[in-house]
């Protein structure tokens, strides 16, 4: 017996309209392992719209505020590393949450 999915948009799925980082959960931003959840990459991705879009004073802004400080705080890392170059120095970067954690620094 198979079970019907409810479709937003018939004949779509969400994936359909999905960025490239909820579309491919097993891979991050630079083609490489990245085993972040799809749960967690859809929070993400929906506190950035949030932080683009609402509006000063807003529910919203609130809302995304508070989901920045959850996400965060529970964030597992995913660390990229990038060279040195000019005035900044070697360091890892979570593709996620933006922690960097510089080069003779020890991970947190
Ligand atoms: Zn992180």
């Amino acid at each position: 017996m198979t079970t019907e999915v409810w479709r937003a948009v018939p004949g779509t799925t969400w994936q359909d309209r999905a960025s490239q980082m909820l579309r491919d959960t097993l891979t991050g931003p630079r083609g490489e392992p990245c085993f972040v959840t799809t749960d967690r990459r859809w929070l993400w991705r929906l506190e950035n719209i949030l932080a683009v879009d609402a509006r000063t004073g807003s529910r919203l802004l609130e809302v995304q505020r508070d989901l920045m400080e959850y996400l965060r705080e529970t964030c597992e890392h995913h660390m990229q590393s990038y060279a040195a170059s000019g005035d900044i120095g070697a360091h890892q970067q979570c593709t996620f949450c933006n922690h960097v954690i510089w080069a003779g620094e020890e991970a947190s």
